[in-house]
């Protein structure tokens, strides 16, 4: 069977190739960006006709890929943590109308907040929904669950969440490959009521899915992902969830693990393999990445039975992610493993990069609201929100995607006027526009900057379902078109700029500036794609 050296998002999405998929839906949100990209590079994807585009938001494509479901066929949609809160009503209703063609839904969670708002555990969410969860603890594994994960899926009608943390999601290693499978034919579900949640149809679906919790859990009993290794040492037994495993066996290399030991990479929890491990031992430590879902199962309201260690009692950090050194410190081990970062790429904080077209942006703005006090300014998620940082200090929230148009409606309905909302054109697609139809229906005064850089810039340079239609939507929503400005922000138009601001903060209704530059960071990228097509050409010719 072929290898292949692969990051473990790039493992996933290869394993759904190889496993029969047929459509592939997804939001740019790092840690989770790659899975689709690779789907979209992929030369057997194409020949295979596999579908893959990047859809408006996760909501849209959640309920994209559980329609390419409802059709019969195998489809993946896949998100970062924060995507999962847009995407839960499909999601969880998923769950009550079940599946036909097999659904994973990948969530990639984002402990210690590289890049995202927070560090929500999308294990509640699996958890929530009542549905099967995986946790891979490495690249192998995450190849191993997709096919799994497609195979319980069709077998019970349920969508299955994989999910996954940054370390996995972006470091690489090696991956055997199996044989692939075929696509499904398209075929209908065969309950032609399952999909309509009507009441009546929904109690009995709801009762369904009740039912097959006990199925779930006989599932992860016998699940290979979930196993129990006995250990001399019973003073401690350790529960691992995901990566958790690699940073204790890094620990580990040479000596033999004393204490028993449970790896958990499929939920609902198998109990008799819990109770299993606490009967067998003194104590037990939890090692989990993210909330400390398992640990506050074990220990219950009254936590007066056997020691548990873990997030909880401070033996792990309460936050961020986990590490061979903070997993050695929990089991009173040396920490040895690594070396120093160097200073060179110790804590670089981010910028917006020299040149990039949201400075003069912020430059005009910053000039045109000096007259008025701080913190008017409501942002939104994207490269503009380093507009935050000094020197610019040009933006005074980030909330959530879309929050700024709201957040700046709410704050001019409650008489703080002018209030700005800077939102990016992507962001605008993703969950701006219902916002700014709701200024628009209460003629909230406010002005809404879409700052158009043609891309989805921060995630690195994905196309924006926006591109070349701002305008139009914004007069399709009810903007008035005397109040819709499109502007170039660079210094040459600075003054021009400015006023064209300074006049519509003054409006006491619903204005869209949009500053229109491409980000530097495509335009230099097609410029080398451009260079590298012409050699290949030179030389074939
Ligand atoms: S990637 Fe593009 S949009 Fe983001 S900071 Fe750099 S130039 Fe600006």
């Amino acid at each position: 069977m072929e290898k292949m050296l692969l990051l473990g998002n790039e493992a996933i999405a290869q394993s759904a190739i190889d496993a029969g998929l047929s459509g592939i839906y997804a939001y740019p949100g790092t840690p989770s960006t790659e899975i689709l990209e690779y789907v979209q590079r992929s030369k057997e994807a194409r020949e295979k006709k596999i579908h893959s585009t990047w859809s408006t938001n996760e909501k849209t494509a959640m309920e994209s890929a559980l329609g390419m479901s409802y059709a019969g066929k195998r489809t993946m949609v896949c998100m970062k943590h924060v995507g999962l809160n847009v995407a839960a009503d499909p999601f969880i209703n998923a769950a009550i109308t079940g599946t036909n063609g097999g659904l994973i839904v990948v969530a990639a969670d984002d402990p210690s907040m590289h890049s995202s708002q927070n560090e929500q555990d999308s294990r509640f969410y699996g958890k929530f929904a009542m549905i099967p969860i995986l946790e891979p603890t490495n690249q192998q594994e995450a190849y191993d669950m997709v096919r799994y994960g497609f195979m319980i899926s069709e077998k019970y009608g349920i969508p299955v969440l994989l999910r996954i943390t940054t370390r996995l999601a972006h470091s690489r290693s090696g991956i055997t490959r199996y044989e692939s499978l075929p696509q499904n034919e398209v075929h209908l579900p065969g309950n032609p009521r399952q999909f309509i949640l009507l009441p009546a149809n929904a109690q009995k679906q709801y009762k369904s899915l009740l039912h097959n919790q006990a199925l779930f859990e006989e599932e992860s009993e016998i699940s290979s992902f979930n196993n129990y290794k006995e250990g001399r040492d019973k003073s401690l037994g350790v529960i691992v969830c995901g990566i958790a495993y690699n940073y204790l066996f890094e620990n580990f290399q040479e000596d033999e693990f004393p204490h028993p030991l449970l790896k958990i990479g499929q939920y609902p929890l198998p109990y008799n393999l819990i109770r299993r491990i606490y009967q067998d031992c003194g104590s037990i430590l939890v090692l989990e990445e993210g909330y400390p879902i398992l640990e506050e199962l074990l220990r219950g309201i009254l936590d007066n039975g056997k020691k548990i260690l873990g997030r909880m009692d401070g033996t792990v950090p309460r936050d961020g992610e986990l590490n061979p050194n903070i997993v050695a410190r929990a089991l009173g081990l040396k920490e040895e493993y690594g070396l120093p970062v160097p200073p060179v790429v110790k804590s670089r904080p981010p910028s917006l990069c020299k040149g990039c077209p949201h400075i003069y942006s912020y430059n005009a703005l910053n000039e045109a609201l000096s007259f008025y006090s701080k913190g008017r300014v409501f942002s939104d998620i994207g490269c503009y929100t380093l507009g935050a940082l000094e020197p610019y200090g040009a933006i005074n929230t980030c909330v959530d995607m879309g929050a700024s148009i709201t957040m700046a409606k709410g704050a001019a309905d409650a008489g703080f006027v002018p209030a700005v909302a800077v939102i990016g054109d992507s962001t605008f697609t993703h969950s701006g526009m219902t916002g700014l139809l709701d200024a628009i229906n209460d003629k909230s005064p406010i002005t809404v900057m879409i700052l158009d850089n043609a891309t989805t810039a921060m995630t690195g340079g994905q196309k924006s379902a926006a591109t070349g239609r701002l305008e139009d939507i914004c007069l399709g929503l009810g903007v008035e078109k005397e109040h819709i400005h499109v502007v170039n922000p660079s210094p040459k138009y600075h003054e021009e700029n400015l006023q064209i601001i300074k006049d519509e903060i003054n409006y006491q209704g619903v204005s869209v500036i949009i500053p229109r530059r491409e980000c530097i960071q495509t335009v230099a990228r097609k410029i080398r794609d451009d260079k590298k097509q012409k050699q290949q050409e030179e030389v074939m010719e």
